[in-house]
């Protein structure tokens, strides 16, 4: 799971307001976040927030991150428990389940790269890990490492991700391309972010992930979106985990 290539320099709008970023009104010109929100044109020089394109004012890290985000951000243990929560709540709903035990590593990247989780690049954000026997059987834990530092509805968006390897994971070994484990898991982290009390910015993360040019998870997911409207959600899965994608006009 990678960072998408985000669009999010903003652009001229037709309404203005005080400004997200020193509060004063912004005049008759001004810049809007993709999450919707106005900023003045003066503080266009300033570093963009990473995730959600407010300019940051003193940012403290790079790539920058804003109060807002930095304030929602995904640290440690004592931050998992409403994520997981929103995120397991809402697959059981759709009747989706890991039986098998799962391990979650939250870790800076850095610390996850050099455990050998992360593998693509700086811009990796979660990966899921896991062996199966010569019988094609599970051993030891499905392993799900997420970076720190995530604003909780990137984290619940990755971790849905995740969660669509893991139970592809756990109907044995691959039986699907690349771009179809891909493009599922990406269809259930679109399926999460739609789903009850989306705001702004779980909006902008979905549109972001539909028009995503990447050939894996956006071609993937325009791929696999197209089938989930078609069967369902479950019936796709269903199809995959069995080895029968063409079913579902997949391959
Ligand atoms: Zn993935
Ligand atoms: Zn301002
Ligand atoms: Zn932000």
């Amino acid at each position: 799971m990678r960072l998408p290539g985000a669009d999010v320099a903003g652009g001229l709008a037709s309404r203005g307001g005080n400004c997200a970023v020193c509060g004063l009104d912004v005049g008759l010109q001004w810049m809007v976040s993709s999450t919707g929100q106005v900023w003045c044109v003066s503080h266009r020089q300033l570093p963009l927030c990473r995730w959600c394109g407010l300019p940051v004012r003193n940012a403290l890290s790079h790539p920058a991150s804003c109060e807002s985000c930095s304030r929602q951000a995904v640290e440690s243990v004592a931050d998992l428990g409403q994520p997981l929560h929103q995120v397991g709540s809402h697959m059981a709903s759709l009747g989706l389940t890991i039986r098998h035990p799962v391990k979650l590593i939250l870790k800076p990247p850095a610390q996850l790269t050099s455990a050998g989780l992360f593998t693509t690049g700086p811009d990796q954000l979660g990966v899921t890990q896991w062996t199966h026997d010569g019988y094609g059987r599970l051993t030891g834990a499905i392993t799900i490492g997420i970076a720190a530092g995530l604003p909780r509805p990137h984290f619940r968006r990755v971790l849905a991700h995740e969660f669509g390897h893991a139970l592809l994971a756990q109907a044995g070994p691959a039986k699907v391309s690349p771009v179809v484990a891909e493009g599922f898991s990406e269809a259930l982290a679109l399926e999460h972010l739609r789903g009850s009390g989306a705001g702004a910015v779980e909006r902008q993360i979905a549109a972001q992930m539909i028009a995503s040019e990447d050939p894996l998870y956006g071609g993937g997911l325009r791929l696999v979106a197209f089938a989930v409207d078609r069967y369902g959600l479950k019936a796709v899965l269903h199809a995959l985990e069995t080895g029968r994608a063409a079913a579902v006009g997949l391959r």
